[in-house]
This record gives structure tokens, sequence and C-alpha cells, in this order.
């Protein structure tokens, strides 16, 4: 704990001179997690795939922008991927330009995508091969979260490697938690946001009922949040976002569909019966056809109004 205090009374008053650091993927909780590496005085290269983005974030930040993956590793002891899927980081590796190419032989690899355990540990095969140790460790806490350094990080893989990587995690993480062997960071993940996605919708066909019967949703999420059906769903996303018809786009339903076939794909893997999940899981796909890939999660509220015939304001 003290530790800890200390590292963050030396971010802040700039003395930091931390592990050097490559980030991959400045999307839209990339971004604040990278802009929080780079606040601490953590010496950053980032590369993101649409280049112009990675030349704006440096030039904001004072961060180094790299050409390409290879580029961006090199010389790095620490790095950070956040991409859509574990696919997508596989894909890097190979090539002249990609992170196989460049990186430090025995440097640390952390995947913050919500990623999945099967290919984690594909990634991880293939990083062995440069002597390079992987992590899982995607998070949680929304862009909010990111901005202010306050995600939850769960971590898969040698605890020793994590213990690596923590300083710079601190700079955007409050709550670091080693989770297992690889892929249970993933495996964590994928959980937890099957809970937000089942959340969701329990919640949206509920209200939508109730607001037939001619009950204010207002007057229902009152009882609702003193009572215990409440979550994190009907007390901050349905105020905020559906009741007030902001929907803002901040994590999309895409990413959420495919956090939920991983839950329902580890759910398989373990031979546990789990029709809620496969549902959950069913409905997303729908609602990612119906809605496309811009949509944010929380929108597949509207295909259950459609459904309903009515809306939740
Ligand atoms: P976005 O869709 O906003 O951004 C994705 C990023 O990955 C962009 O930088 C994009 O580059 C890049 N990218 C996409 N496809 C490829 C590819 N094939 N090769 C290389 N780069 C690629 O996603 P988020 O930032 O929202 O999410 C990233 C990860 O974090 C996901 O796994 C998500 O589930 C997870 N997550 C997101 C949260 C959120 O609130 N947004 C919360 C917690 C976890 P380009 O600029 O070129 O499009």
């Amino acid at each position: 704990m003290r530790t800890r205090v200390i590292m963050r009374e030396s971010y802040s008053s700039g003395n930091f001179s931390g592990m050097k650091t490559a980030f991959l993927g400045l999307g839209a909780i990339g971004r604040p997690m990278a802009a929080r590496v780079a606040a601490a005085k953590i010496p950053l290269t980032v590369w993101n795939r649409t280049a112009f983005r990675a030349a704006e974030f440096a030039e904001k930040t004072g961060a180094r922008h790299a050409a390409t993956p290879a580029e961006a590793v090199r010389g790095a002891e620490v790095v950070i991927t956040c991409l859509p899927t574990s696919h997508d980081v596989y894909d890097l590796l190979d090539g002249p330009d990609g992170i196989l190419a460049g990186i430090e032989r025995g440097s640390a690899f952390a995947d913050c995508t919500s990623g999945d355990p099967a290919t984690s540990r594909r990634i991880a095969e293939r990083l062995a091969e440069k002597n390079v140790s992987f992590i899982d460790a995607p998070v949680s806490g929304g862009v909010a979260g990111a901005e202010k350094g306050a995600l939850t990080i769960m971590v898969g893989g040698d605890p020793a490697v994590l213990d690596r990587v923590r300083p710079v995690f601190e700079s955007f993480g409050q709550k670091i938690v080693h989770c297992g062997e690889i892929g249970a960071g993933d495996a964590v993940k994928a959980v937890n946001n099957a809970f937000l996605a089942t959340h969701i919708l329990a919640a949206a066909e509920g209200l939508a009922a109730l607001v037939k019967m001619g009950v204010s949703p207002n007057v229902a999420l009152d009882v609702i949040n003193a009572s215990s059906g409440r979550s994190n769903t009907s007390m901050n996303l349905f105020p905020e976002r559906v009741l007030s018809r902001a929907f803002p786009r901040t994590f999309r339903l895409a990413l959420l569909e495919k956090d939920v076939g991983i839950a329902a794909e580890v759910a398989r893997e373990t031979r546990v019966p789990a029709p809620i999940l496969q549902l959950t899981a069913d409905l997303f796909r729908i609602g990612r056809g119906e809605l496309g890939e811009v949509a944010d999660h929380v929108e597949i509220v509207k295909m259950v109004e459609q459904w309903a015939g009515t809306e939740i304001a």
C-alpha cells in the first residue's frame, strides 16, 4: 500500500521515470488509458491502425508515435495492446512490420483487449518464441473510469509478470486482480460483461411492460433501486442513458456481443449448461445485426422497445 502511495505521488510530481512502454490501439478506451500512461511520465510510444489518431495523440500528450507495430515495440520493456478482439492482436504479430519483428527479448506483453482465453494462449505461445512473457489483462470501468485512472484490471498469467507491469497498470488502474492462468482474466471479464448484458435485456423487458401498464419508469426505477433487483444498469445506465434518451456511444454493442459470446464459449468448454448466457449471446447477435457496428451497447434497449411497441421514457 505504501509503495502504491509513493508511486502516485511521484506521478503527480512528474519525477517518475518509468519503463519504456509501447501502447497499441487508441480506440474509445485505449486512448484515455494511454493518456494516463503519458501523464504519469512513463516514456511512451503509441501506434494506431488509423495513423492520424496516433499522431494527434502524440501531439497532445508528448508521446512518440510509430508508423508500424514493429517500430512501436522496438526498445519497449512493456507492450500494451487494446484492440477489439484477441484475433486482431494475433494478426499484428507477423510480417515485416509486425510485433514479433520488433519486440525485445525478455520484455513483458500485456493485452488489455477483452479477449478470448484460447487465442490468448496462442498469442502467449508465439511471444514465448522471442522469450517475451504474456499476460491477459482486460479492463472494466468504461471510458469515464479510464479517464480517472480508476479501471479494474483482471489478469491471467504469471504473477511475476504482473508485478513487472504493475507500475504502468497503476497509471490507469485502481483495482488490479490476479485471477489465474493465462486466459483467466479474459474469462472473468467475459462473465462480468455477460452479467451486464443480461441486466440490460431484463431491465428493458421489465420496464417496457411496466410502461405499458401505465407505471412511470422513473417511479419504477426509484422503487427498484431501493430494492433487491437493483444493479449498475438500473442505478446508472437507465437513468442516465435510456430515460434521458441520450444513448451516448462509449462502448460498442458489437464488442459486448463479442464478450457474451466468449462467456457462452467458456461455459461450453467447461461443460456448464448455460441457457441464459447462450440466449443473451443470441439476442445480442440479433441486436448487432439490426443496430449495426457503431451502436452503443445500451442501444439494445431500442430493439426491445421496438418489439414491445413502446418507449421507456
Ligand atoms: P474501439 O472500437 O473504440 O477501438 C478499437 C481500436 O482498435 C481502434 O484503435 C482501432 O483502430 C483498432 N483496431 C480495430 N481493428 C483493428 C485491427 N484489425 N488491427 C489493428 N487495430 C485495430 O474499441 P474500444 O477501445 O472501445 O475497445 C477496445 C477493447 O477494450 C475491446 O476488447 C473492448 O471490448 C474493451 N473494452 C472497452 C470498453 C469501453 O468502454 N469502450 C470498456 C472495457 C473494455 P482505428 O482507429 O484504425 O479504427
